[in-house]
């Protein structure tokens, strides 16, 4: 079966490219996404320096900059599909985009991840243009708001469920892709968004998830279950999951924002039909860049 990661990074949890590519050839993987990361220096966790390059950390088009994807990108071509986001606040930042797409034919515009309102006014415009170039959003939500005086840094990123909404109406000709924690602890309609950002194993999922909610509400939508945050909120509920994979099989896409395979485990391991399998693995990422 034809396997398509839909998100991955350049040089990332002490990878480079030749260990990048053993561990695709490892897991059956045939192309990744290879996805950029640009937001201020002083919005991201020190701890990342262990996952990405120290020189890296100092750019200032980081820190996970798209010259890094540019250059996996033409060590071998055939295994990656271009992705590009630029910091929505810089002034140039839909000519960034609209160069990194008609000069190196990037086709993704991700991953997208600044602290900041995902409403704000200069991202809805920036993702417009990428609507209009045909390249999906790939988005990173997240919020934490247990912050206490032992625990300085609190990482949010997006703002809430609720921005995602409005972007999502201010975009409708843009496709998403969610992502991250703040996006998949609203699969179910509960309260455990609150107070943590991971679901415990075996919290069953309840009617009324706002993720859901939104899947139904806009058809622009799409779900990358990359990270523990996509893998753990389709285990947490196996049944649900099943469900979920079935209804939702032309809009969710297998990535894994790692080098693990638990994503692909868990799939199999639900007995789905093949012709769901096929969508999830490969086909609707094909579909999703198509156009771009
Ligand atoms: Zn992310």
């Amino acid at each position: 079966m034809k396997i398509i990661d839909a998100h991955n990074h350049p040089d990332w949890h002490s990878h480079n490219l030749d260990k990048f590519l053993a561990n695709m050839d490892r897991y059956g993987i045939e192309k990744t996404w290879i996805l950029s990361w640009e937001c201020g220096p002083h919005e991201y966790s020190p701890e990342y320096a262990q996952v990405i390059p120290s020189e890296v950390l100092g750019s200032r088009e980081g820190p996970i900059p798209f010259t890094r994807c540019l250059s996996y990108k033409e060590r071998a071509p055939e295994r990656f599909v271009l992705g590009y986001c630029p910091d929505p606040r810089k002034p140039d930042a839909a000519k960034r985009l609209q160069a990194a797409h008609e000069i190196y034919g990037a086709q993704v515009c991700g991953e997208f991840k600044c602290r900041m309102m995902y409403d704000d006014p200069d991202v809805i415009l920036l993702f417009r243009l990428a609507g209009e170039l045909g390249m999906p959003v790939t988005f990173h939500l997240q919020y934490d708001f247990r912050k206490t005086s032992s625990d300085p840094w609190t990482e949010w990123w997006g703002g809430t469920i609720d921005s995602l909404e409005r972007l999502l109406q201010a975009c409708p000709d843009t496709r998403f892709l969610g992502h991250a924690p703040g996006f998949w602890i609203h699969i179910s309609g509960d309260d455990l968004y609150k107070t943590i950002q991971y679901p415990p194993d075996n919290a069953p999922v309840l009617p009324g998830g706002r993720t859901v909610e939104l899947l139904e509400k806009y058809p622009n939508l799409y779900c990358d279950i990359s990270a523990g945050s996509g893998c753990r909120a389709l285990k947490r509920d196996p049944d649900f999951a099943r469900k979920f994979l079935t209804e939702y099989q032309d809009r969710v896409l297998y990535a894994r924002d790692y080098f693990d395979n638990q994503h692909q485990e868990f799939l199999n391991s639900l007995g789905l039909p093949e012709s769901v399998l096929r969508k999830i693995y490969a086909l609707n990422a094909e579909k999703l860049t198509a156009g771009a």
